[in-house]
């Protein structure tokens, strides 16, 4: 049966670099941020439940506007409590039957930004955190997303403190730019494969 390697830290941490590490080695990737992004859009079930809740407007020519669907949730705790209980079951079916198609293969990566927060960590054999300060995170989620610290440190706000996912990793990578970081994943991919 194949492993699931969640791979999860705060924003900026590093996560999508290091799955394209894993990518460039034929390691197949599931971005459920991406997916989720992808199954908003796409499942018809799931856009019809947003619509009832959040309303048209969320869609703009029948696409959706993130920013205004971010403008309601990361206003108020209870509308994002609902769009994560709408849309997480769907991401846990399609990462299920996604999934399927490496049963032959020794593992593949689930990446998450919230592994803890949703229970995206019940599909995982094993998690991996990506750890760097926040200071490092905020500068590089800045200058990637070419926008203010101020909306940045909104989302941080929304994530389990590093330390608490820090407690409950398998394994840690610290790319914080002290520690070199393609070492730290030559050793990751022999623990993994210790795990398969
Ligand atoms: P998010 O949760 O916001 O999607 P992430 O954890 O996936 O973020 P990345 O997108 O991988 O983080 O990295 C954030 C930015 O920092 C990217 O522009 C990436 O190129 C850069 N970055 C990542 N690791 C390093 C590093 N070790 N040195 C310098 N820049 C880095």
């Amino acid at each position: 049966m194949v492993r699931v390697i969640g791979i999860t830290g705060g924003i900026g941490s590093g996560k999508t670099t290091v799955c394209k590490w894993f990518e460039d080695r034929s390691a197949p990737v599931y971005n459920a941020d991406v997916q989720a992004k992808w199954l908003m859009n796409h499942d018809l079930n799931l856009r019809s439940k947003l619509i009832t809740h959040f309303g048209s407007d969320i869609y703009e020519n029948n696409t959706l506007n993130t920013a205004k669907l971010a403008s309601i949730v990361f206003q108020d705790s209870n509308q994002l409590a609902t769009l994560n209980k709408l849309v997480h079951p769907v991401v846990f079916e399609h990462f299920e039957s996604w999934k399927q198609q490496y049963k032959h293969l020794p593992f593949v990566l689930k990446e998450a930004a919230l592994m803890y927060e949703t229970e995206s960590y019940l599909q995982t054999d094993a998690i991996v955190v990506i750890y760097a300060p926040m200071k490092v995170r905020l500068e590089r989620a800045c200058k990637r997303d070419k926008t203010e610290p101020e909306t940045i440190l909104a989302r941080m706000q929304k994530q389990l403190p590093e330390d608490h996912k820090l407690h409950k990793a398998d394994y840690v990578i610290y790319n914080d730019s002290i520690h070199e970081l393609v070492p730290q994943l030559e050793g990751l991919e022999k623990w993994i494969y210790k795990q398969c």
